[in-house]
């Protein structure tokens, strides 16, 4: 039987992107497609409104009625929605898959919880491949180079991103202060504006830049006075993201409840 497949935030951008996946992917099947209560999309073919022939799966608002018909659920929302499917997915023993970006210290520790509850969550602020590859690349530059290289982490989104420095920026921050043995939360600089003094070593400073329909641009540069080595990476189809989510939600079918990342899906945890 196909794996069933629900989607939340289904109207929004990476909401279409998941039903495209989930339709060209031989294993899965879309059993279930939601959004906010008043939105425009409910009462419209899922299937039509990312573009494809009709999937006779009509956009709905019932949460609890979603949850009934599928195995997994595919979320790329806001904080708060993430938080509270945690935790139904956790009474469910559902896959939830948390693409969502934004997350506060607070909502990271309520979806953990979940996670120890019965839920079988995979949460990444990027599913792409590359991505994760250049992550653990981050880290052996960051372990390699020493604190005379400073390193800045830019990236580049959409007019309509709402968060900022994006989730992808914070995990490749998270895998330079792994590298470096220190915590992001003590030496991350996310803003600098007006007089801000020089520089303080073994800082890991953010840039966010926001314009037009730019999908996902991140750079992490390793600066000391003689030279510096960049690491970038370019996404050019946000398609790619929810083909990641859909590989976490294959691959964690198969997993005891807990909470997971796209590196452990990867193989490319230590
Ligand atoms: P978007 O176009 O604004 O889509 C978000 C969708 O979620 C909208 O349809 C929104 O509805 C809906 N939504 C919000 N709260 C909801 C709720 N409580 N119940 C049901 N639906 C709800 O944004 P996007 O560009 O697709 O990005 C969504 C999230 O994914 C962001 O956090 C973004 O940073 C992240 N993202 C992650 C990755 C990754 O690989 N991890 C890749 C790309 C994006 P309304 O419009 O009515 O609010």
């Amino acid at each position: 039987m196909d794996f069933r497949i629900g989607i939340v935030g289904a109207g929004g951008r990476m909401g279409l992107a998941s039903i495209r996946a989930v339709a060209a992917h031989p294993e899965t099947a879309l059993a279930a497609a939601i959004d906010r209560p008043g939105a425009d999309s409910i009462g419209k073919d899922a299937g039509s409104l990312a573009g494809l022939e009709p999937l006779g799966v009509v956009i709905g608002d019932d949460l609890d009625a979603l949850l009934g018909q599928v195995d997994a659920i595919l979320d790329f929302t806001a904080p708060a929605a993430s938080v509270d499917l945690a935790q139904r997915a956790a009474k469910r023993g559902l896959v939830h898959i948390i693409g969502t970006t934004g997350c506060t210290p607070e909502d990271d520790a309520r979806i953990a919880e979940a996670a120890g509850r019965g839920a079988r969550i995979v949460k990444s602020g990027n599913f792409s491949l590359g991505v994760n590859l250049l992550a653990a690349l981050v880290q052996l530059a960051a372990t390699t180079l020493d604190i005379d290289f400073d390193i800045e982490i830019l990236e580049m989104h959409h007019r309509h991103k709402v968060d900022a420095p994006s989730g992808t920026a914070l995990l490749l921050g998270e895998a330079a202060a792994e590298g470096r043995g220190v915590a992001l939360a003590d030496t991350a600089v996310t803003v600098r504006d007006g007089h801000t003094g020089a520089r303080t070593p073994g800082t890991i400073g953010f840039a966010s830049l926001r314009g037009g329909g730019i999908v996902g641009e991140h750079s992490v540069l390793f600066s000391s006075m003689a030279e510096t080595v960049t690491l970038s990476h370019s996404a050019r189809d946000r398609g790619l993201f929810a083909d990641g989510a859909l590989k976490a939600a294959l691959w964690a079918r198969t997993r005891p409840a807990g909470l997971y990342s796209m590196a452990d899906v990867l193989g490319l945890s230590p």
